[in-house]
């Protein structure tokens, strides 16, 4: 499927919910949802679609736009999620979490997942010594993310850590502003995951 290029303000208008999509504003008063927190398209007041089938495909296309995720590749970590023992929804979550673009976001390294996605792209990170520019590369526990040293002179990368040095970083997480670095002590439970997902309704749409 080919990567969605309109106007990202209009998908968290599209799923009622802020998805976070980019940075700053999302923090402040610009943001579409404050001031027109319905769907998009002629209908968006009125249409309310509450079908079973409706709210499991919602909470999907949810989880697929907050992290960025294209169709196929999310049903291949669905698919993943499945074989693997435990709770195949909260897998499912485990594994969109350790994207290598997320965690640049959740440590801070990035204003959105979008500009996580991109600075990556660009080769700005190294995993454990070695330089990894793809996004969806999927960390372990263990793993020891770092911005590459030649980077770190950047402004555009001075700018980004300026602007989020104030953004909490996940438990899970042991960010080392010094270092530029970010290890990832262990995946998270469901519980130390903030993301407005339900995963169950995820699960029964892929069961059907
Ligand atoms: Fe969503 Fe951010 Fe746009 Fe607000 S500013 S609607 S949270 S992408």
């Amino acid at each position: 499927m080919a990567r969605y290029t309109g106007p990202v303000c209009r998908l968290c208008r599209r799923e009622g919910q802020k998805l976070f999509l980019k940075g700053e504003r999302c923090y402040s008063e610009k943001c579409s949802m404050g001031r027109r927190a319905y769907a998009p398209g002629q209908h968006g007041q009125g249409r309310k679609k509450t079908s079973e089938y409706g709210l499991q495909l919602r909470a999907k296309q949810r989880a697929r736009r907050y992290y960025g995720v294209n169709e196929s590749q999310f049903h291949h970590y669905f698919e993943i999620a499945e074989r693997k023992t435990g709770v195949t929804g909260e897998n499912l979550l485990r594994i969109l979490e350790s994207r290598l673009d997320n965690v640049v976001y959740r440590a801070g390294f990035a204003s959105s997942r979008v500009e996580a996605r991109q600075i990556v792209g660009h080769g700005h990170f190294e995993v454990n010594g070695k330089r990894v520019d793809i996004a969806s590369y999927l960390l372990k526990a263990g793993d020891v993310i770092t911005i590459c040293e030649k980077s770190r002179a950047s402004e555009k990368i001075k700018a980004v850590l300026e602007a989020n040095a104030g953004r909490p970083v996940p438990q899970w997480l042991d960010a080392n502003a010094e270092s530029f670095s970010v290890k990832v002590v262990n995946l998270p439970e469901r519980d130390a995951i903030d993301a407005p997902i339900e995963e169950q309704l995820i699960v029964e749409f892929y069961s059907k």
